[in-house]
């Protein structure tokens, strides 16, 4: 904390000379800072990268692509974040994924927007191409977005995200409301399910339906005779700015039972079968990285992870069955298993 404060007295001016003295020492300091962050931008045509099949870039600026795709470093105390205070979650330039939360954003005095925590799974680390630090990018579409940095004791989580700007989009948390995401889960009788994920913070709607099957709109009936291909599902909308992806997945495999199959409890046939419908790649690796896991401690799970199709939502009756009558889930009691 000392450096930070230093940092931060001689960026508020306090003097030519100590400013002078430090600033070599900050740019050594600052990680971000790489062999091209003083070059002179070439001029490119708009982004030619090839694009993974299904997936929506946004289109980029010769100079978003240079540091986004080339890697490469905006000049410090330049980009449009370094200062920000503003409240609401940062999110990747090139596709929109979610990656940081304002409130885990702090002063480093580095002259990038710098984060001691990042969004579970939204961030991935590894070894840059120096051999020394440790690039970051977005779990979802790989863009360059910084590097990070352990044991500078700057914050109590001791983790500094270094991010370039330009890497990053922003959401104020007042339109946040208005880009929920989905999730949906199926893992026997969707009553116990949606009961438990109404009980989680950063939910905010669970609704119970079908998914996966063969015919349009289909009936719970139907559904029943097993014959439909339908699963009893649950889908979530949740603001990934309050929970993640890899929390509400956790949540699921720990309120049914993973290594079941085509039953849970009772109900048994294939609608009662453990799914995980996904509608994005991050919710697929993440989904297999769970079950990575638990078959790791021993768990023979057998949920299939199916690209999500159309959810149909179920009868009225069926929604916030557990609310309306008083009674807990027979069949979905949570188990701790991460
Ligand atoms: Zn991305």
């Amino acid at each position: 904390m000392m450096l930070v404060r230093i940092m931060k007295s001689a960026l508020r001016g306090k003097g030519i000379a100590v400013a002078a003295f430090l600033l070599p020492a900050l740019l050594l300091f600052c990680g971000c800072a790489g062999n091209n962050g003083l070059s002179p931008l070439p001029e490119e045509p708009r982004s030619t990268v090839q694009l993974e099949k299904g997936m929506h870039f946004n289109e980029l600026t010769p100079e978003e692509e240079r540091v986004i795709v080339h890697k490469g470093t905006e000049r410090a105390f330049t980009g449009k974040y370094s200062e920000s205070k503003e409240r609401g979650t940062y999110l990747c330039r090139r596709c929109d994924a979610p990656l940081f939360r304002s409130a885990d954003k702090f002063e480093s005095g580095t002259g990038w927007p710098s984060f001691d925590d990042a969004l579970e799974g939204a961030v991935k680390q590894l070894p840059d191409a120096d051999g020394r630090r440790t690039e970051i990018v977005c779990a979802n579409c790989g863009a360059h977005l910084g590097h990070v940095f352990f044991r500078e004791g700057m914050t109590a989580k001791n983790v500094r995200h270094c991010v370039n700007s330009i890497s990053l989009g922003f959401l104020p948390e007042a339109k946040a409301a208005s880009v929920t995401q989905k999730a949906i889960f199926a893992g026997g009788c969707f009553w116990g399910v949606e009961y438990h994920f109404n009980k989680l913070k950063g939910v905010l709607s669970a609704k119970s339906g079908y998914i996966g099957g063969l015919i349009d709109n289909p009936s719970y009936k139907q559904v029943c005779t097993g014959r439909t291909g339908h699963a009893e599902a649950v889908e979530i909308a949740y603001d990934p700015a309050l929970v993640s992806y890899e929390t509400l997945a956790k949540l699921f495999f720990e309120i049914h039972d993973p290594t079941e199959l085509n039953r849970q409890g009772p109900d048994r046939g294939t609608q009662y079968r453990s799914a995980v419908f996904y509608t994005d790649e991050v919710q697929k690796k993440v989904t297999e990285k769970l079950i990575g896991e638990l078959r790791a401690k021993g768990y023979k799970v057998v949920t299939t992870v199916e690209k999500a199709g159309t959810f149909w939502p179920a009868e009225e009756y069926h929604q916030d069955y557990y609310e309306k009558n008083g009674h807990e889930p027979y069949c979905h009691i949570y188990q701790k298993r991460f």
